[in-house]
């Protein structure tokens, strides 16, 4: 019998796998996870740890919520898949006119893919052939912004931050497109007009995560900002892609971000949340101005995009059952307590050596450091504590599940303030 804290695929399978962003040669063993539930993980040791950061941002009603298991269960029993070329099916359309209802404007069409990088591909492919439907073929190229991050897919990492980012190693192999700052002074709102004057006539869109930029660290702006850009887009005639893949269903304190700034793209695209993070699905949302573009007597004008798994329909029942949580369940009152215990108590890491910065937004929290960071060893010692916490970059950062209860999350910042007292006692 093998051991129950040992798993007998463990050893066989593990010198199979290829981990992401993993230097496999000095990474620690990879923790072995058998079950999850509510905000927890459970261990094969036994073990479970209180997941601060919801499996990579996804997982906002919590793990195993009975609701969507049962919407997926259902829909399994039925129609597990059936491809979207030419046949649709009730979860996908029921879901598509769900989100438009919920999103702010006329952003009422729906293109789904499995993966949010797939996702801003799409939205640069629509932005692209818009113009090129439209008689204006030279505009190919996009404005990103510092410290971004809208994937690890080729057209999107030369949309990500060149120096904070993970694609350094492509620079060039893609064609360089323009990074701005964030217009946040008039300073820089100035630049960043004349920035749009100068090359109008080559740019297709802007492309933003709005309120709080994510992977490329956590850096958070606030809604006068995105006000701003969205209107410099619309002065400058250039379309604005918003990247809500993060920020989406509720994580900043709105449903979705651009609502905070009242604005709204011309294209906007969501992944992440949008099954409650328990199967891989993304949306790209047009307005219909951009695709009224589409629209012509000629083959060629049409979008060309089309992925195998487009539209699953277990992804997608699951995306409608975690809307119906969201109608149901108090969830932007959970962020909203979630903001203000995370300030309360993780503030106080202000006062610690080697903190740079302490902020929060929404169901976010961060404390940005200064100094080398081990992360191998950070990451080790949160599991230790019995907390599922994993710091990259300079930050350390909680975006738990909205269900979280009060006093687990009270775990994941006394471990957050422990840990980093332990470090700065070292420095
Ligand atoms: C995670 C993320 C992506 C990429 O999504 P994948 O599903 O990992 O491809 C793109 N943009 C933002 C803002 C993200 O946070």
């Amino acid at each position: 019998m093998p051991q129950p804290n040992c798993p007998d695929w463990l050893d066989a399978g593990l010198p199979h796998i290829w981990l992401p962003y993993t230097q496999m040669q000095t990474a620690p063993t990879p923790l072995t996870v058998v079950s999850t539930h509510g905000a927890r993980i459970r261990l094969a040791d036994g073990r479970e740890l209180i997941d601060g950061i919801s499996s990579w941002w996804t997982a906002c009603h919590g793990y195993n919520h009975p609701h969507i298991r049962a919407a997926v269960n259902a829909q399994i029993a039925t129609l597990p898949h059936v491809m979207f070329g030419g046949l649709v099916h009730e979860p996908a359309l029921r879901l598509a006119q769900r989100l438009c209802a919920l999103l702010p404007g006329d952003l009422e069409r729906v293109f789904f893919t499995d993966s949010g990088s797939v996702a801003v591909e799409v939205a640069l492919k629509m932005a692209l052939q818009y113009w090129r439907n439209k008689g204006q073929e030279g505009r190919t190229r996009f404005v990103f912004f510092r410290h971004a991050y809208h994937g690890d897919t080729f057209a999107t990492m030369a949309l990500c931050d060149p120096d904070e980012g993970m694609h350094g190693l492509f620079s060039g192999v893609m064609p360089p497109q323009l990074m701005a700052e964030l217009p946040s002074s008039p300073i820089m709102q100035a630049a960043f007009d004349r920035l749009l004057d100068t090359h109008r006539e080559r740019l297709a869109a802007v492309v933003l995560e709005p309120l709080v930029q994510g992977a490329g660290g956590m850096k958070m702006h606030d809604a006068a900002t995105l006000r701003f850009i969205a209107e410099a887009c619309q002065r400058h005639g250039v379309l604005l892609i918003l990247d809500e893949i993060m920020t989406g269903f509720g994580r900043t304190g709105h449903l979705f971000a651009c609502e905070e700034a009242g604005v709204v793209p011309d294209i906007l695209c969501l992944a992440k949340a949008l099954t409650g993070g328990t199967l891989p699905l993304a949306a790209t949302v047009a307005r219909r101005h951009v695709f009224a573009a589409f629209l012509s007597d000629d083959p060629a004008a049409a979008l060309m995009h089309g992925p195998t798994t487009m539209a699953n329909p277990l992804a997608c029942a699951a995306a409608n059952a975690s809307l119906d949580l969201f109608e149901r369940e108090p969830r932007l009152a959970q962020v909203a307590a979630i903001a203000a215990q995370l300030t309360d108590a993780l503030e106080p890491c202000r006062a610690l050596a080697g903190v740079a910065d302490v902020r929060v937004k929404g169901a976010i929290g961060v404390v940005e450091l200064s100094g080398a960071m081990d992360l191998n060893a950070l990451r080790q010692r949160f599991a230790e504590l019995g907390v599922w916490v994993r710091p990259f970059g300079n930050v350390v950062y909680l975006m738990p599940p909205f269900v979280i209860s009060r006093d687990e999350l009270q775990t994941l910042t006394t471990s957050v303030r422990r840990v980093l007292a332990e470090r700065a006692a070292d420095l």
